[in-house]
């Protein structure tokens, strides 16, 4: 039965052409992120398309894009106009292991959040978090990222806390509803969101990433003396 199948498509390649146009690939493929960089609203721009068949002659509609921000590509199996399945899989955004429980939990759900304004808060709170288990405890948020910029060995360089003060800054919008502050967008929340996600890399994620890869070294340089 599939054989026959088989051949009738390949014996009629008229047919296999006229079923290849009704799935067009689109120009630009939308997606939330970039599977990739994690890029928000990117731009995937179409390089290529073309159709595959399986082994039962079944058509494939390929459409090959790439990322105006990273340049990765991602793939996509058009099965009808605004119907597809991209590969990579786009991830649910996972908040890192490395940051602490408390603001992780505030990071991870303003991730998952599709209300400007929420997001703000979220993000607001979980740049406290971080503060606060940086062991900055005492007055207002204002204060905690002015005391992050000081001392010898700042937490903050002069840009973090000026993007630490837009964060804190869009929530005070919202929380005392200043009525000549412009509404927050869901791209502002975005803007926020990796703003404090990367406070959390520079914080938490990359001396944890710098940590495990101290510990590991040991192991590598006995293994390489061990190979001499
Ligand atoms: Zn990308």
């Amino acid at each position: 039965m599939r054989k026959s199948r088989l051949r009738r498509v390949r014996a009629a390649p008229l047919e296999v052409v006229w079923v290849n146009m009704a799935v067009t690939p689109e120009k630009a493929l939308r997606l939330p992120r970039c599977p990739h960089c994690n890029a928000a609203d990117p731009y995937l721009g179409l390089k290529t398309n073309f159709v595959e068949h399986d082994s039962q002659g079944n058509e494939k509609t390929w459409g090959i894009y790439v990322c105006g921000r990273c340049a990765g590509v991602v793939s996509a199996h058009w099965k009808a106009k605004g119907s597809f399945q991209s590969f990579p899989k786009l991830q649910q955004a996972v908040a890192s292991s490395d940051i602490p429980e408390r603001p992780r939990a505030f990071i991870q759900e303003a991730m998952g959040e599709d209300k400007p304004h929420s997001t703000c808060l979220l993000l607001a709170s979980a740049l406290d978090a971080m503060l606060k288990e940086k062991g900055l405890v005492t007055g207002s948020l204002f204060r905690r990222i002015q005391q992050a910029t000081e001392g010898d060995a700042p937490l903050f360089t002069k840009s973090m806390a000026e993007w630490a003060h837009d964060i804190r800054l869009d929530a005070n919008d919202h929380r005392h509803a200043d009525p000549n502050a412009p509404l927050a967008t869901m791209a502002d929340a975005r803007r926020l969101l990796e703003f404090t996600t990367m406070i959390a890399e520079l914080l938490y994620v990359l001396p944890a990433r710098v940590e495990r890869g101290r510990a590991a070294a040991p192991v590598t340089e006995h293994a390489t003396t061990l190979s001499r």
